[in-house]
């Protein structure tokens, strides 16, 4: 879209820009920061051809524009709303809006067009269209102001100090307005005083500073660098975009005031392998001492291993150690794996499942804050910052998921909605309302709100730029799909499973090709499923995890059954975690159906408890294209001798009796006994065809 080079610029003799370089795509926005007098105006004015350049170029599409006049300049497409608005006070809004296509000398039908258009945007301008401009309030001049620009219809749009001298409540429209400009496709190139609400808007940025270009890059990696913030940023520490806005929603649940605005940097930096295996070595002798001091479980284990703590000496004695697996923490039920007095355990987490089969994790407070941190790393990996409004639409309660999305949300200063799953409204209601900028949820969950979005035709007017989504495979369609309908938001794959302290155990970094996972809070073995041997480097194999930390209770060569490999090397990102690819299915033969696990022989005895079916069932899972959600339909012969006429009770019982034990609807067809076929070996029961696309 726009490309400067070497762009000098004087004031007579008093240089004002040096050599400024400055890149910028279709449909970004970018913002200039800077100090007063930093060089951002002038910069702006001389694209838009008001101050001549003393040497450089500028190129708009590809075009040299360089020594353009202001109106060739609107000819090409570029509008600019200046700083301190300059309305033409003594003229009505409808006479201003029009000046501003004055030089695309439009006909009296195609301005009317494009004034409604504008009233739209600005309902208030639609207001007071025949007030005079001299008699609007700051926030409507601005808005004036940007209307009148936008009249030209611009490919690219400058904004000069939008915000200046308004009120925080009237700047909280003027930025929403911005955004939804963005997203509606408008390039939009911004310079703002107010640096944090710059960054928050723009997707790039350049910081400038005595006419010269000091930094630039990515709005939330500038926002999240502490020496930037301190030398750049530090007039915008007091700022709290979200409250006014919620304060005039009445939602005094949700904390309103925030401290100074400061990131705390998660991600640990390991300079080398050998740093990070160090650090390995010293958890895992840790966690085995731990285990066999404070657990009878464990310490019979190790006892029947012929292990002590003294054995472990390298990382490569991890293969000495037993096997933990779902069924030991099952039989441990209801405090399985426990390995600190109950005293020092201040949290129970538990997984879903039939009852007196949940998985229950105790949790120590350490285990809690260890979480809470590497949850925090996770959003940080996906760029979110204390300016970010995160809305969580996942479980809360006992289940892992809504605690540890809370905690890390917090933890990183960013302002939390607390939703939970399902209620489509109210989501959709709170995404318009409070402008939240991330959601997470389920990938199906994503999927819904996506359509229903879609579906009112609101995209353009919500702001969320980030979806991080977890507990769920996800096919790349998928994926597009709920971007594209979300207005061209990032998704972040997020893994975790309760045993673990719960979600956030790993994300996908913004290379979007691999799942970062945190080798300082736990080892990740891939072996084959079969011979619970290591699979060379790079295979796929089934995850095994050691955790270095956890006290509540540690796990030791946790079987998880997910099927994942590692990915050598080191990631385009720059990130020293290790990675792995996203979780490709399960080892064993557990359905996961909507957020639940199910285990396919829990069915079977639900099935075989109702009197008048068979024993022969076959599970199918879909996923409809259209509306995102998974199907489970359950064919099942009737019981021999049993007719078809007792069917309809049958088919109600049963799903009666899923319903009630698995918290699941599904579809039941029933068929004859001895219609499904029959093998020798174990015949095939669940036709899952859900994901068909490749998983990277
Ligand atoms: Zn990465």
């Amino acid at each position: 879209m726009l490309k400067i080079t070497n762009l000098s610029a004087h004031y007579g003799a008093a240089q004002a820009l040096f050599d400024v370089d400055l890149e910028m795509a279709g449909g970004e926005t970018l913002a200039l920061v800077g100090a007063n007098g930093a060089g951002k105006s002038t910069l702006l004015k001389s694209i838009m051809g008001l101050v001549r350049p003393s040497a450089g170029q500028i190129l708009l599409e590809g075009r040299d524009v360089t020594a353009s006049s202001p109106a060739q300049m609107v000819r090409r497409g570029l509008a600019l709303s200046p700083e301190g608005r300059e309305v033409f006070a003594e003229l009505s809004v409808s006479e201003n809006l029009a000046l501003g296509a004055l030089a695309q000398k439009p006909g009296k039908k195609e301005l009317a067009i494009r004034c409604d258009e504008i009233f739209q945007r600005f309902p208030k301008l639609g207001e007071r269209r025949e007030q005079l401009a001299g008699t609007l309030s700051g926030g409507e001049q601005q808005m004036l102001a940007m209307g009148r620009a936008l009249m030209a219809r611009p490919k690219l749009l400058l904004l000069d100090e939008p915000s200046l001298g308004l009120a925080p409540l009237i700047c909280d429209e003027i930025f929403a307005i911005i955004h939804q400009l963005a997203r509606a496709g408008t390039s939009i190139l911004l310079v703002e005083q107010n640096a944090a609400r710059a960054l928050s808007a723009a997707d790039n940025a350049y910081l400038l500073a005595n006419g010269r270009v000091v930094e630039k890059g990515a709005s939330c990696d500038l926002l999240g660098d502490p020496v930037l913030r301190a030398a750049f940023l530090g007039s915008a520490t007091d700022d709290n975009p979200a409250a006014s806005r919620l304060g005039a929603a009445g939602l005094t649940n949700i904390r309103l005031e925030k401290p100074a605005m400061h990131q705390q940097n998660f991600i640990p930096d390991f300079p080398s392998q050998e740093a990070l295996q160090k650090h390995q070595l010293d958890g895992l002798q840790w966690t085995v001492r731990h285990v066999f001091e404070g657990s009878g479980f464990y310490r019979t284990r190790l006892d029947e291993a012929g292990i002590t703590p003294d054995d472990i000496h390298s990382l490569a004695d991890l293969q000495r150690l037993p096997f933990t697996t779902a069924d030991d923490l099952r039989a441990g039920y209801p405090f399985p794996l426990r390995s600190v007095p109950f005293e020092q355990i201040v949290r129970v987490h538990a997984s879903s499942g039939t009852t007196g089969k949940r998985k229950v994790l105790c949790y120590t407070q350490k285990d809690l804050d260890d979480w809470t941190d590497f949850f925090a790393r996770c959003y940080q990996m996906a760029g979110v910052t204390p300016l970010d409004r995160v809305q969580i639409a996942v479980g809360y309660g006992v289940w892992t998921a809504g605690m540890g999305f809370q905690l890390g949300c917090e933890k990183i200063g960013a302002l939390a909605v607390p939703v939970g799953p399902g209620n489509i409204d109210m989501q959709i209601q709170f995404l318009l309302d409070f402008q939240s900028t991330v959601f997470c949820s389920t990938a199906s969950m994503a999927l819904l709100m996506a359509e229903e979005i879609h579906r009112r035709g609101v995209a353009d007017k919500i702001a969320v730029n980030k979806i991080i989504y977890g507990s769920e495979r996800s096919s790349r369609s998928m994926r597009q799909k709920i971007s594209e309908l979300f207005g061209g938001a990032e998704l972040f794959d997020i893994t975790g499973l309760t045993e673990l302290y719960g979600p956030g155990t790993g994300i996908e970094c913004r290379e979007h090709d691999c799942i970062h996972y945190w080798g300082d809070y736990y080892i990740l073995e891939i072996l084959d499923p079969e011979t619970l041997q290591p699979v060379p480097e790079g295979e796929w194999g089934e995850m095994v995890i050691t955790s270095l930390a956890k006290e509540g209770a540690p796990l030791i060569r946790y079987r998880t059954r997910d099927i994942t490999r590692i990915i050598p090397g080191r990631c385009a990102c720059g990130s020293p975690l290790p990675r792995h690819s996203r979780i490709k299915g399960r080892s064993d033969d557990t359905i996961k159906f909507r957020g639940v696990n199910i285990y396919p022989s829990s069915i079977d005895t639900i099935l075989s408890a109702v009197p008048g079916l068979g024993s022969e069932y076959q599970i199918h899972l879909t996923r409809k294209e259209s509306s995102g959600r998974d199907n489970m339909r359950l064919v099942v012969e009737r019981a021999e001798a049993v007719t078809d006429n007792r069917s309809a009770e049958l088919i109600h019982e049963a799903g009666h009796q899923i319903k009630k034990q698995l918290m699941v609807s599904v579809e039941i067809e029933l068929v004859g006994y001895g219609e499904l076929p029959r093998s020798e070996r174990k015949s095939q029961r669940v036709f899952d065809t859900r994901i068909q696309d490749e998983i990277v």
